[in-house]
């Protein structure tokens, strides 16, 4: 893959493979997440007539590490009029079923938003977290795994920053941090607009048939290749190395006061018009401080950094781990603790 090249980035370069090798979803780990997602489904469709499941999120995408949790969406026929109770509904029924034929040894029902049924499965001992009906998920995951497909170097970069992130304690949305797929978001649109020339195309503009916000646009395979987009080349030359120390620049010097990032749109976007984009889920209230838009529902996938000093933090983090990177090319200045 030409990692090793005589160049001053080949140790930064080499070190970002080592982490992506060693700490990616490995193919036994997506065999046993895919055989578990197959028993559920039997589980459920035995159980509860004609409920879909799907599988979402990095197991899928491609941007899973081997500690990922399993994301899943199940797919119901409206029940009420109110969505949220529908799928508080499905997942207690699912719960209870769950409790009675001890497929979990642990579980619990997040009251949130989009209500959440955690759990861990007996036999793999993967956690779980089943929504249900929020099909925008696995829209957005096919967009994902298409982007991951485009080029080689996206999966270790994504790889890399949710590691990186981690380590430095800014990859937890239910702490007002940042979500893995709203890190997913940033490094795709840096790859799209922040590199000269672009790593990855805008693929809502390449193939708007397939990835637009019309609803109906529901794929059945979140892993269905795109063949308009299979001879994708990039003319851009740049090594891991370059684009981790491109991505922090680009966000240390990101002007979040007036920009939202956009895969949407292939670019940057002001804020305002995301604020008040007609969406029936968009809350102007939700466009503070860090601003990503979802490319299909357009609310801010970062709403959870909504508090100011954790904000601040963020930044400092990226700043700091750019000035360090700069000015050592080595990626242990920015791990703070030891990998294992
Ligand atoms: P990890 O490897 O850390 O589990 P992940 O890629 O699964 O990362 P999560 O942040 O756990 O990322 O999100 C799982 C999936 O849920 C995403 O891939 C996406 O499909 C969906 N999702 C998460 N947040 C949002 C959001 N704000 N809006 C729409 N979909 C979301
Ligand atoms: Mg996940």
């Amino acid at each position: 893959i030409g990692l090793l090249t005589g160049s001053p980035w080949d140790t930064l370069n080499q070190a970002i493979w080592d982490v992506y090798s060693t700490k990616a979803q490995k193919e036994s780990t997506y065999e046993l997440k895919i055989n578990l997602w197959r028993h559920i489904f039997l589980f459920i469709r035995k159980c509860l007539n004609s409920y879909g499941l799907f599988m979402v999120g990095s197991t899928m995408s491609g941007f899973g590490l081997d500690s990922s949790d399993v994301d899943m969406c199940l797919l119901t026929k409206p029940f009420t009029n109110d969505p949220r109770l529908d799928a508080l509904h499905h997942l207690n029924t699912v719960r209870q079923l769950f409790v009675r034929y001890g497929v979990a040894v642990e579980s619990e029902l997040i009251l949130a938003k989009v209500p959440i049924l955690k759990f861990r499965e007996k036999d793999s001992g993967c956690e779980v977290d089943l929504n249900c009906n929020n099909s925008v998920g696995i829209r957005n995951t096919h967009l994902l795994f298409s982007y991951s497909k485009l080029d080689w170097r996206v999966r270790p970069l994504v790889v890399m920053v949710k590691i990186w992130a981690q380590i430095n304690n800014i990859n937890d949305a239910k702490n007002m941090t940042v979500s893995s797929y709203s890190f997913a978001l940033m490094v795709i649109h840096f790859l799209q607009c922040g590199v000269t020339p672009p790593v990855l195309p805008c693929l809502h503009g390449l193939v708007p048939d397939k990835f637009n916000s019309d609803s109906e646009h529901q794929t059945m395979d979140v892993q269905e290749e795109i063949p308009a987009i299979k001879d994708f080349r990039s003319d851009n030359t740049n090594c891991l190395g370059e684009l981790l120390l491109g991505f922090l620049r680009y966000y240390a010097c990101f002007d979040y006061n007036r920009c939202a990032v956009s895969v949407r749109a292939g670019c940057r976007l002001p804020v305002e018009e995301c604020r008040f984009a007609k969406a029936p889920k968009n809350d102007p209230n939700q466009w503070k401080h860090l601003c990503i838009e979802e490319p299909f529902d357009f609310t801010n996938t970062a709403r959870s950094v909504f508090d100011a000093d954790k904000f601040k933090f963020i930044r400092d983090v990226v700043a700091q781990s750019y000035r360090e990177l700069e000015r050592t090319k080595m990626l242990g200045s920015i791990l703070p603790v030891q990998l294992h």
